[in-house]
């Protein structure tokens, strides 16, 4: 965790519910929803967000 700040990529596995809140209500659409390799919708930063 950098700076002390939690975003949807340092949430640990398991810890997430997949249930795609934060994408709905991110207002600048930061947040996009991928499956992972064991079929769980999980949320990402988009790679246009990033620094
Ligand atoms: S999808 Fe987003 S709002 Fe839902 S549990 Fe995971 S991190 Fe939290």
């Amino acid at each position: 965790m950098e700076n002390g700040k939690i975003n949807v990529d340092t949430i640990e596995k398991g810890s997430c519910y997949g249930c795609t809140s934060c994408a709905v209500v991110c207002k600048s659409n930061a947040i996009i929803i991928e499956t992972n390799e064991d079929g769980f919708l999980v949320p990402k930063i988009d790679f246009w967000f990033q620094k």
